[in-house]
């Protein structure tokens, strides 16, 4: 077969042992391999150069339909869904997205099985079938998507920005599409959809437009002629290839102050203006350099100022798009109340950064840091998931020369000062774009955006007024950054004798446990440390909850500035509240983790409680739970659940009642009762000594325990928080109906929540095996069949170590009530499926599930997660996978039947389920219904803190017979 094969050498990691290569099949599709011989999973991905910029005129939301579509079916696979179904049983994943310039196809799959899984994706670009009746339903998906997307910020401000830009740059469309777009309109001009996507699929889909990544165990030659035998056959038609270059903003949409109403209460600026795309330059990285200054958060940074002032909670600054044809550069701030009124100063405040940039001169110091960074963080990259890694690699292929598949923009080599000189010359007030978005805007608009129908003003400005805004600005002492003393400069890895499979318990006192496990697989100058604080005095009411909240929030916004650079260099910490305290987590390259670790601990040593700090915290937090009545309804329904699940967990409600009336003083008095009594479970692992991982710890014992103004002191063993979950009754059908709490989300939800057991090897793989059998078969029969919306799914479900399995729809279609009656309906047929099921059939899910588990973890950060799960919960089964393993050998079909007749089955005597129904805007009329007609078998609970005290409790793992001993 005649077929280019290129000499370029692809640029790899110094500690990457994988292969590359690059091969161009006769019909021009342009194809990274990857060879992995470790990976237990294999992957690809397929970037097409057609998104949704390519949308005809009026047919908005064509190119992401056609991506839906291409899922169904094809001329070889004609059995609609069957390519999922197959990834699915074979523990893999699919998915696709559609952007303005390109729409990628991808999915994973257990390794031995890609030979099938590529002739059936391949078939995507081959011989798709697009049936009349499928895509009249997955139009309903489509709308369903937008439905989704209709009250939600993100999406609102973004088609607002491309709504004030010129009519004729592709920028402007509406990209999602919606059954109005797909079906309504195209109808009323006499259009036929399914005839307009099989056109615009024959007329753009051309092999010439393609790139291929496929990642694989095999050798190269090996996937070479898999791939050659199977995408020889996409069809080339040489198609040019798109151009959309030319301005999106012409002057009228330049120079405006934008002022538009969210949805969420939140006040959030974004400044921003046109740039020559960074793509022309990547290679001197002038985007990276000036994001790098403006969006810094040290001292003296722009963001620092405005903290000080109270104005800001956060800042972000760069180039938003990944494009050759046109490019943004963006500052995005969200302000406290206090910025909201200082809009224009804060404005002001940014152009005085920008002059001190203009003033100072490109500096090549901070260019050779940064490059010093970004080259270790390229070397050093944790390996990622396949299917991840083939998607960047397969993005980067659109953009890059072979060469740079891999490092993209992520190293700049060369230094260019005219280069960055020249974009920041274009972060003018003569080209700027202002939107502002907050609640205070209310009744201040005169203008709709026509597709999502947000509120909005705009008004225009001049040069001579954006410098009177410049003027204003306080006087503050604006700086360039010092030198980041966090970059590491010891690499070198620790000598470990022998591999290590397993955390051992190091160390154990009075104060603390530590847990350690070297690295002896992923060989990277990194480490993972996380301090647990067990505080039984963090959950005793909801004061006490919030307080804690409050307590690491504060100790996070004392340490932004100094902690920043550390972040910058590879090195990232965060203080989390938990379920029994809170958690210390750092991650990453070793050499300098221990002086962070030290600055939070002293940090928490000598908490103070700064008033200024306090009121703004508390009003974003205030914020967080004011906005949870606008959460999509299937977060509303998992929200409940939980707060039915969770012997103890405080309401957001209750909470929001008790922040309002808080003072920095309570705080000043909670903070030494929280910290007064309390234990640390540390886990330490990676490119670390035992003997450093101790003295880590006895040094935060010194600190906090035993020097004299220590605050800390052990706790007794009676003291030990636990988390322990409702037992639900067997046989019981619970459901728990509650209105929506935006009226104006027309969405209606349901978790239906199936409860079987409490961790066991043998019932969790039963469990497991029936999820991954009944998953795919759930979704496309509630989804695609029943379109009841785009959101339908069904996944297992672990509260602390209780294990079960959970639908989860949202739906404008149906309502609640609706939506449980179908998940039993499918349950009914499933049932006969299951029954039906061959010997080769199980036997290939007990394999694909043992392949899922035989995976081995990719990098520091999965590993650390598993086995602190097991710490965390108590469970310390840290050989789970061996054992749940050789469990699935053992494990017959008949066993898999009996487990789904007696826990799953709609009717199944030990079945204990509890159905959170969320009723939208438009199922009103139907809660009504449901709260006063009890449906037969099943009990309603009206009062969730009654039912909760009615139940028996699972008990906890920490302390039970074979357990962790506390
Ligand atoms: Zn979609």
């Amino acid at each position: 077969m005649a077929m280019e094969r290129s000499e370029v050498e692809i640029v790899k990691p110094r500690n990457d042992k994988r292969e590359y290569r690059r091969i161009v099949l006769p019909n021009s599709l342009e194809v990274c391999l990857i060879s992995d011989p470790d990976t237990d999973k294999a992957a690809a991905s397929m970037n097409v150069d057609v998104g949704s910029f390519c949308d005809p005129e009026g047919l908005e939301g064509l190119a992401h339909f056609l991506e839906h579509m291409l899922f169904y079916a094809s001329e070889k696979y004609p059995v609609e869904d069957s390519y999922s179904k197959f990834i699915a049983e074979h523990g893999g994943t699919t998915n696709a997205f559609t952007s303005s310039e390109n729409t990628n196809f991808f999915f994973d799959v257990n390794a031995d099985c890609l030979e099938e899984a590529l002739d059936r994706f391949a078939q995507f670009f081959i011989k798709p079938l697009m049936s009349a009746d499928a895509t009249i339903r997955e139009i309903k998906a489509v709308d369903s998507e937008h439905q989704k997307n209709l009250l939600t910020d993100i999406w609102r401000m973004n088609q607002l920005e491309k709504h004030l830009s010129s009519k004729d740059h592709p920028y402007h469309k509406f990209s999602t599409g919606s059954w109005e777009t797909l079906e309504v309109r195209p109808k009323a001009k006499g259009l036929d959809t399914r005839l307009e996507l099989l056109k615009f699929y024959e007329s753009n889909y051309s092999a010439n437009l393609m790139q291929l990544v496929v990642y694989a165990k095999e050798n190269l030659d090996v996937i070479q002629s898999l791939v050659e035998s199977k995408f020889v056959a996409v069809n080339n038609i040489s198609r040019n290839p798109f151009d959309f270059s030319g301005e999106p903003c012409s002057s009228e949409h330049l120079q405006i102050l934008v002022k538009a109403v969210p949805i969420k209460d939140c006040h959030k600026l974004k400044i921003f203006w046109p740039i020559t795309p960074g793509m022309h330059h990547y290679k001197e990285g002038p985007c990276g350099y000036l994001s790098h200054l403006i969006g810094h958060e040290g001292e003296g940074s722009l963001f620092s100022v405005l903290k000080e002032l109270g104005w800001a909670i956060s800042l972000g600054a760069g180039e938003e798009e990944r494009s050759y044809a046109f490019s943004f550069f963006s500052t995005i701030i969200e302000l406290t109340d206090a910025g909201q009124d200082h809009i224009e100063e804060t404005v002001g405040l940014l152009f005085k950064y920008i002059k001190l940039l203009q003033d100072s001169g490109v500096q090549k110091w901070i260019f050779d840091e940064l490059v010093a960074i970004r080259e270790i963080g390229f070397h050093y990259k944790d390996k990622s998931r396949p299917i991840h890694y083939a998607l960047d690699v397969a993005l980067n292929m659109q953009l890059y020369p072979p060469e740079d598949w891999l490092v993209g923009s992520s190293v700049p080599s060369k230094f260019a000062p005219d280069t960055i000189q020249k974009i920041l010359n274009e972060l003018t007030s003569s080209n700027v774009r202002i939107f502002c978005q907050s609640n205070k805007f209310e009744g201040c608009t005169n203008l709709t955006e026509p597709w999502y129908g947000t509120h909005f003003a705009v008004e225009k400005l001049d040069t001579m007024t954006l410098e009177k805004w410049v003027a204003k600005a306080p006087a503050v002492n604006l700086s360039l950054p010092k030198a980041n003393v966090f970059i590491p400069t010891d690499l070198s890895l620790k000598n470990f004798q022998e591999k290590v499979r397993y955390p051992r318990m190091l160390r154990k006192s009075a104060f603390s446990r530590l847990w350690y496990k070297p690295d002896t697989s992923f060989l990277t100058p990194k480490a993972h440390i996380i301090i647990d604080f067990n505080c039984p005095e963090s959950k005793h009411s909801p004061e006490a909850s919030v307080l804690t909240e409050m307590f690491t929030r504060l100790v996070m916004d004392y340490l932004n500035e100094y902690a920043y650079d550390a972040d910058v260099a590879g090195l990232s910490y965060s203080i989390k509240h938990t379920d029994t305290g809170f958690e210390i987590i750092c991650v990453g390259y070793n050499h300098k983790m221990r002086i962070l670790l030290d600055m939070i601990i002293s940090k928490i040593d000598d908490f103070d409680v700064r008033p200024d700090r306090f009121s703004v915290i508390k009003e974003s937090l205030q914020k967080e739970y004011e906005n949870y009545k606008f959460w999509p309804p299937y977060q509303q329904a998992m929200y409940y659940c939980s707060l039915l699940l969770q012997e103890i967990s405080w309401p957001c409600n209750e909470e929001l009642e008790v922040l309002q009336h808080l003072e920095p003083n309570h705080l000043l008095q909670f903070t030494p009762r929280l910290l007064g009594k309390t234990h640390l479970e540390c886990y330490i692992s990676g490119n670390i000594e035992p003997k450093e991982a101790e003295s880590t710890v006895e040094h935060i014992e010194e600190v906090l325990f035993k020097s004299s103004k220590s605050l800390s002191k052990p706790l007794f063993p009676s003291q030990h928080a636990t988390k322990r979950i409702v037992k639900l009754q067997d046989g019981l059908r619970y459901y728990h109906a509650v209105e929506g709490s935006n009226p104006n989300d027309e969405n209606s939800s349901i978790v239906n929540y199936i409860q079987v057991h409490q961790d066991d090897i043998k019932m969790n793989v039963k469990l497991q095996l029936l999820a991954l059998v009944a998953k795919q078969p759930a979704f496309h029969q509630l989804r695609s069949v029943e379109q009841l919306g785009y959101i339908a799914l069904l996944m297992q479900r672990n509260d602390h170590g209780v294990h079960g399995l959970q639908f989860i729809i949202q739906s404008t279609v149906k309502d609640p009530s609706h939506l449980d009656a179908r998940v039993n309906a499918f349950l009914g047929t499933f049932e006969s499926t299951l029954y039906a099921m061959s010997d080769d059939e199980f036997k290939s899910n007990v394999n694909a599930l043992i392949d899922l588990k035989l995976e081995k973890h990719k990098n520091l950060r999965e590993e650390a997660a598993f086995f602190w799960k097991e710490i965390y919960n108590g469970t310390l089964l840290f050989d789970r996978k061996e054992s749940e393993v050789a469990a699935l050998r053992e494990l017959k079909k008949e066993e898999l039947v009996e487990f789904f007749n007696s826990h799953v089955k709609f009717d199944a005597p030990q079945r204990r389920n509890l159905s959170v129904q969320v009723y939208g805007g438009l199922h009103l009329m139907e809660y009504k219904h449901a709260i006063d007609n009890l449906p037969p078998g099943s009990c309603q609970i009206t009062d969730i803190f009654s039912f909760k005290r009615s139940r028996p409790l699972y008990g906890s793992f920490k302390g039970g017979i074979g357990h962790m001993k506390l």
